[in-house]
């Protein structure tokens, strides 16, 4: 049914770029020109303009000309549990997200489950994105839980796994607690190949009761989990204007091990709250202006509140093209507010090396620095898109396509080698994304949940 764990993944082999353009995100090293980057069972050892650079016997060496070096991306929030609902929501009428997710969340089995994740990883990779926190909102069982922590290892990609309730669990009914104080004894640190670490998922004040929520959030606390919670649309106060996030600062429930989600109807004493607290806050813009209002990025940047970057679902539907979405991000806000504090480069920190540092792994990924581990994407810098050139940093954000990554290294694995995924299992996730959904939905109309 699935591969064996890592069956397919390539080796981590040694890399030497020669003569790239790096973009290394790293305050300290900023764009280098003809760099090379050294990289060593996984490790960035070397980020130098020394044309004499050593090359370690056997390593491969890439040549660099025309190519633009980035830290992969980092997405903070994404439910991979539905992505193979995407072709089924649309703007028919009860074909919204919601009613899709009612209607088909409970038919997956976990090969569905496996594959809905490994597809969006696999999408993920192709678009250079090289850790992903899985926010998943859909834990139907103990064993759901353990598919998804092995389609995210089997995928190579870095990332967290937060663990939720079952997709319309009743507000009075917490979430499974006595598995998630099982949960981490099944993946000890030797089976996570330092890829992973794990979250918890959680309804919140809004959503649950007071017991239910504090029953929740006190077992993640007990068990050092980091906690993330969406505040969207307020469930309970028709038209509420306010993320009444300072309620929960009161309440103790805000820290910097919490992620909130979208809080796009934030006020100044909200925002105020978050900075104070040192919560972070992972906004996915697409969905956000879709569906929620406006994402508050001037406002949040200009309170000094940690903030990355979110695709949020497949399923909205939407596609996770972090160019486009960093483009559309900062002519919105360019409209909005004009702040200054939304330039390219600051869009791009924070798909990058914010986005680390909200899943606590600044110190290992979001920048070309030596010591961290190499998640690291090539850009054709000679597509015509990216011509006559200039500041880098300013040409992806406001011209760059994900079809201009070209090589992707995650942790030093090579998952996009000039395009391609390297994958066996990867590829299948693919190809194999129309038949399965098919069979989900037929498993849904069977049981009458489905027209
Ligand atoms: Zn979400």
């Amino acid at each position: 049914m699935f591969p064996e764990p890592e069956s397919d993944l390539p080796e981590r082999g040694d890399l030497v770029l020669s003569g790239v353009t790096a973009v290394t995100m790293d305050p300290c090293l900023g764009d280098l020109e003809h760099a090379t980057v050294t990289v060593t069972d996984g490790v960035i050892t070397s980020v130098t303009t020394d044309a004499d650079a050593a090359t370690p016997p056997g390593a491969t060496v890439i040549d660099g000309s025309g190519l633009l070096a980035l830290p992969g991306f980092v997405d903070t929030h994404w439910h991979l549990w539905n992505s193979l609902l995407r072709g089924s929501v649309s703007d028919a009428p009860g074909r919204d997200y919601f009613a899709v997710k009612r209607a088909l969340g409970p038919h997956h089995d976990l090969e569905d489950f496996y594959w809905a994740a490994r597809f969006a990883l696999a999408e993920a990779v192709t678009a250079g994105i090289t850790t992903v926190h899985n926010w998943d909102h859909n834990v139907r069982s103990p064993e759901d839980a353990d598919v998804n922590v092995k389609a995210q290892l089997d995928a190579g990609v870095r990332g967290r796994f937060s663990y939720g309730p079952r997709d319309s669990t009743p507000a009075d009914e917490p979430m499974d607690l006595d598995d998630l104080r099982r949960f981490s004894a099944r993946w000890p640190a030797e089976r996570l190949d330092g890829l992973l670490d794990f979250g918890v998922a959680l309804r919140g004040p809004y959503r649950t009761p007071n017991r239910v929520c504090r029953s929740e959030w006190g077992a993640a606390r007990e068990l050092g989990l980091p906690i993330t919670m969406h505040c969207d649309r307020c469930l309970r106060e028709e038209g509420c204007r306010s993320c009444g996030l300072t309620r929960l600062a009161d309440e103790d429930l805000l820290g910097p091990d919490v992620q909130i989600v979208h809080a796009v109807h934030a006020s100044p004493d909200d925002i105020a709250a978050l900075a104070a607290t040192g919560t972070r806050i992972s906004l996915s813009p697409i969905t956000e202006m879709r569906t929620m209002g406006f994402p508050l990025f001037s406002e949040l940047f200009k309170a000094g509140v940690p903030v990355s970057l979110s695709t949020d679902t497949l399923a909205m539907p939407t596609a996770p093209d972090v160019f486009t979405t960093l483009r559309a991000v900062e002519a919105v806000e360019a409209a909005r507010t004009g702040s200054p504090e939304v330039t390219p480069r600051r869009l791009l920190q924070m798909a990058t090396l914010d986005g680390a540092h909200d899943l606590g792994l600044g110190d290992v990924t979001g920048s070309i620095t030596p010591g961290k581990r190499a998640d690291l994407l090539l850009i054709d810098a000679r597509t015509p898109n990216l011509l006559p050139s200039g500041d880098p940093a300013e040409a992806l954000v406001r011209q760059g396509r994900a079809t201009d990554i070209v090589t992707v290294v995650v942790d030093g694995r090579v998952l996009l080698d000039r395009g391609r995924l390297t994958q066996p299992s990867a590829q299948a996730a693919i190809s194999g994304a129309d038949d399965r959904r098919d069979v989900l939905v037929e498993r849904a109309r069977a049981a009458g949940d489905w027209r």
